[in-house]
């Protein structure tokens, strides 16, 4: 049998693991930490810096081809595994996902064929460019001021009200590489993910549409009607135009804003792109006859993709810490008895040893036989386990 490798060994890497392993394969991972939530499932669990060199041949030599779950490896250790591996996603493709300067580059170098641009933005890595950005860029304000590099779950992120709040924000990020963006009346967040094969094959999921509290994504909304469908079309095509326009072999998520500009249609602005499976695909598990874990594996193995067909309406609720703890803070495990009592509940625990609050810990999924009933389900889950966002349910 072959094995496959998984750069990162988090809960991402984990599903990925589950899924390769259905197929028959080894799977190995290489995490640096002993626990790590696929390692503890891996047939292979390689324990090394994700630039070491003797870890990185490692996986080389017991691998047929290898992925990443984990946005922030090097992409110079990809580069050193595509010497001897299929490797994808690639490095360069990595690398742009990593920055958002890239990022957001790329997104305008494709705006002609995907259709949509980013918020209004301005680069500052420089005092110099700070100081344009105090002087030139009120257009920009309200803004939000975001790390180019390393932030996710909103982290690395700064709102500023006021150009003059500019400075103190920047410092506050350790004065390295940002954009700064505009923030944009939100009426909606949604997003897409495409798997596109070594061949060029592509094929993509149907645009789930998300709800954050404060910068983590809470709940995801996938099931027909969850959005105009004009603008499920408009989505769905952009975020295939960026994955080819990056000649992309993989899985990707790409992220929407929608904002209100009068039309049914349009509104649509590119967020940002995760060069892997993201937590707002993890519906597809259960409620699709392939899931986004199945596509990274066929992908990067050189299977057909499979176009994926959704079966049931889905709700996705995220599993942070917080719900570990009771109302005095006290540690204390969920009541699973009661959710999972609950029609159409499937729970998904990622095997980490220690919660704490603001981690992801697990998500449910409720599937069911219409959108009302799974909405209601969803509903006295979220009660049940004092979630945010029940409002949008
Ligand atoms: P992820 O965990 O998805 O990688 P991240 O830390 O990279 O998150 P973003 O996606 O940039 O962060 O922002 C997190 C959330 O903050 C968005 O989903 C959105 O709700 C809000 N947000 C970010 N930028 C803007 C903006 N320009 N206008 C309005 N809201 C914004
Ligand atoms: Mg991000
Ligand atoms: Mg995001």
């Amino acid at each position: 049998r072959a094995t496959l490798g998984v750069m990162g060994g988090g809960q991402l890497g984990r599903m990925f693991v589950h899924a390769a392993q259905r197929l028959g394969y080894f799977t190995a991972v290489l995490d640096p930490d002993a626990k790590s939530p696929a390692g503890l499932v891996s047939h292979h669990h390689i324990q090394s810096d994700y630039s070491d060199p003797a870890g990185l041949a490692q996986l080389a030599d017991l691998c047929q081809a290898i992925t990443t779950e984990f946005e922030n490896v090097p992409s110079q250790a990809l580069q050193k595994l595509a010497q001897t591996r299929p490797v994808a996603p690639g490095a360069t493709v990595v690398g742009i996902a990593q920055n958002r300067i890239e990022e957001k580059a790329h997104f305008a170098a494709c705006a002609d064929i995907s259709g949509v641009t980013c918020a209004p933005y301005a680069v500052i890595e420089t005092p110099a460019q700070l100081q344009a950005a105090l002087e030139g860029r009120t257009d920009l304000m309200p803004g939000i001021l975001k790390t180019a590099r390393m932030g996710y779950d909103g982290k690395g992120q700064i709102r500023v009200k006021t150009t003059s709040e500019l400075a103190a924000a920047w410092a506050e990020l350790g004065g390295v590489a940002c954009v700064l963006e505009k923030m944009l009346p939100l009426t909606a967040e949604c997003s897409v993910l495409v798997a596109r094969g070594w061949d060029g094959q592509v094929v993509s999921f149907a645009p789930q549409s998300n709800v954050h509290v404060e910068g983590i994504l809470a709940v995801t909304h996938a099931y027909e009607g969850n959005m105009p469908p004009a603008l499920a079309t408009n989505a769905r095509d952009a975020a295939v135009a960026i994955a080819q326009h990056l000649g992309y072999v993989g899985v990707l998520c790409v992220e929407f804003f929608v904002v209100d500009d009068g039309s049914t249609h349009g509104g649509l602005v590119v967020n940002e792109m995760a060069p892997r499976p993201h937590n707002s695909g993890h519906y597809t598990l259960d409620a699709c006859d392939a899931s986004q874990f199945d596509m990274q594996v066929h992908a990067m193995a050189g299977l057909p993709l499979p176009k994926p067909r959704q079966h049931s309406p889905a709700i996705m609720l995220n599993l942070l810490g917080d719900v570990w703890f009771d109302a005095s803070g006290q540690l204390q495990e969920p009541n699973w008895q009661a959710v999972l009592s609950l029609p159409g509940t499937h729970l998904h625990l990622y095997g980490k040893s220690e919660a704490r609050v603001g981690r992801k810990m697990g998500h449910l999924t409720i599937t069911g036989p219409d959108i009302a009933s799974v909405k209601t389900v969803a509903r006295r889950a979220a009660e049940l386990l004092r979630l945010p966002g029940l409002d949008t349910i």
